[in-house]
């Protein structure tokens, strides 16, 4: 459980907190701080080993090697966690979540600690005209209640994609 975040709310829940010192905690590895992806080449940032033992499914989970893993964000790419070290990768078939920016569906989680996909997001811009879900997800960060770090499959804090989403639905139906 994190109870970092001292900012106020609104500071997090516009993203603004500082979450290398909180949601993130990256491991000190000396592993170069990016790799690129062996299928897309995309230049990806480094991935906590406690992610894929959380995420992956348990049956693919025993083939996590003691390397430096990374997180490939290419929509298209089937490749989530790689290494630049000779060991096999892991795909979105392997994760045990629908990984958010791989897929498109409406029930992706946006946040996973607090089960914000897109269409609950969606619903309630629909019926309310706004989103409450950054403010609501800042206030549990702020309770130590967040676990991107095992939860979130980019293994870090949600809030980016939360308020990009929104803000995207929000001219959806405006
Ligand atoms: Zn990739």
């Amino acid at each position: 459980m994190n109870s970092c975040c001292t900012q106020p709310v609104e500071v997090i829940a516009a993203d603004q907190h500082h979450s290398e010192s909180c949601c993130l905690v990256e491991e000190k590895t000396p592993a170069p701080a990016r790799a690129e992806c062996p299928l897309s080449g995309t230049l990806s940032r480094k991935v906590q080993r406690r992610t894929l033992e959380h995420l992956l499914k348990p049956e693919r989970a025993a083939a996590i090697q003691k390397v430096q893993y990374y997180y490939c964000t290419e929509p298209a790419c089937n490749v989530v966690y790689f290494s630049n070290e000779d060991v096999p990768f892991f795909a979105t078939d392997d994760v045990s979540v629908k990984v958010f920016v791989k897929d498109q569906g409406a029930e992706v989680p946006v946040c996973y600690c607090f089960d914000w996909t897109r269409a609950r997001i969606k619903q309630q811009i629909r019926e309310t005209g706004k989103s409450t879900a950054a403010l609501e997800i800042a206030r549990e960060i702020k309770a130590g209640h967040c676990a991107c770090d095992i939860k979130n499959p980019k293994g870090e804090c949600c809030l980016g994609d939360v308020n990009m989403f929104v803000k995207e639905a929000m001219q959806n139906f405006s």
